[in-house]
């Protein structure tokens, strides 16, 4: 869909319908990039955040699954992607239990596919990978780089682990620009239900408008770092338009218990969380301790990337925005 009469720089995002995706496309396109994005589906339900954020129609979506190699490769080829994204995939570690295969394809597979359709691209486009925090496991107690010792303990880690080492050998053996962006946890009215933070945020909202009167949770004290996610992709962008590729950590450097997220949400909608959270064991996952601390120096010396918003903002902006969809769905209905 390139006019030959459109010469602006054109990135590719895998997985643009998602959180990150939607974020991404609307940042790459207000830098004057022509933005195309793969999704598995091409029907419309999926076009959901890229709508909300006002850029549907202003992005190309092809149907392209990345469990293929060949149609990954042939779509390089057309585009001609100056950078590619790769967020796509299965990307919830509950989930990773009970789709182990699903999850390792989805992230570690494709990650090879796509790095295999850029070796033998005509001309090879810059890559970016999406990898997790995941990938350090829960025991380490020293703030983690990316040289720390990996301690994948779920299907999802195993994925992610696998992938970003996939990722430095084609960088190193190829001299691709290749990188991957260690991602700590990060949050927006975009993310989907099945995440705790935004069933919290949710809940709250619902006690708060009496159409609930409790939300069940499970371990609180697990610990966490959350940022906000458009902030984000900002760095994905940067990591890509920089001189050399290298991988970064991408977090905030602060953790957080669930609890002071749970606090923050009841707060924000003027409630003590207290009276309405009951703990329940069947949302305690296995092996789900707190994750390291992050070490945020290399990305902010040689990145030239923060991120700003803390978790009670962050956690105000999510039930603000839960708030007024609530209110545009009430007088929609009325
Ligand atoms: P989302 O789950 O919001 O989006 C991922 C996208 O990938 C979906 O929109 C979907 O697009 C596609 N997808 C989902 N499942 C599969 C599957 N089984 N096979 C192939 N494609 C699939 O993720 P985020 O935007 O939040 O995250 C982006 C990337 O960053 C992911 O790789 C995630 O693992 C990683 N990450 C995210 C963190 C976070 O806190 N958000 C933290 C650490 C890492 P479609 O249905 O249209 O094909």
């Amino acid at each position: 869909m390139s006019p030959p009469s459109d010469h602006r720089r054109t990135a590719l995002i895998c997985g643009i319908t998602g959180q990150d995706g939607c974020y991404l496309a609307a940042h790459l396109l207000g830098l004057g990039y022509r933005v195309v994005g793969t999704s598995r589906s091409s029907s419309s339900d999926r076009l959901a955040g890229l709508r909300r954020l006002g850029i549907d129609r202003q992005v190309t979506i092809e149907p392209v699954s990345l469990a293929e190699a060949e149609p990954l490769a042939n779509l390089i080829e057309r585009e001609r992607p100056d950078l590619v994204f790769h967020l796509a995939g299965q990307s919830s570690v509950a989930v990773s239990f009970d789709q182990p295969a699903e999850t390792f394809e989805s992230i570690a597979t494709s990650t090879l596919h796509l790095l295999e359709a850029i070796r033998t691209a005509a001309v090879p486009p810059r890559l970016f990978v999406a990898g997790s925090s995941e990938i350090f496991g829960t025991r380490q107690t020293a703030p983690v780089t990316c040289c720390s010792p990996l301690d994948p303990q779920n299907p999802y880690a195993l994925a992610k682990t696998t992938a970003f080492r996939i990722v430095q050998q084609y960088r190193r053996e190829h001299g691709l620009f290749a990188c991957t962006g260690v991602l700590f946890n990060h949050e927006s009215p975009l993310r989907p239900a099945r995440f705790v933070t935004q069933k919290i945020v949710a809940g709250a909202c619902a006690i708060a408008s009496g159409h609930k009167q409790e939300l069940r949770l499970g371990d609180l004290s697990m610990e966490r770092d959350w940022g906000w996610a458009p902030e984000y992709v900002v760095a994905m962008e940067q990591m890509l338009t920089r001189d050399t590729p290298e991988d970064f950590i991408l977090a905030t450097g602060r953790s957080h218990r669930l609890q002071d997220f749970v606090a923050a949400a009841f707060s924000s909608v003027g409630l003590d969380w207290q009276n309405h959270v009951v703990r329940d064991d069947r949302f305690v996952r296995p092996n789900d301790g707190s994750h390291p601390l992050a070490s945020v120096a290399e990305a902010t010396d040689r990145l030239g990337w923060t991120a700003t918003v803390q978790l009670p903002e962050l956690v105000r902006r999510m039930v603000a925005a839960r708030q007024s969809d609530e209110v545009a769905n009430v007088s929609r209905a009325a």
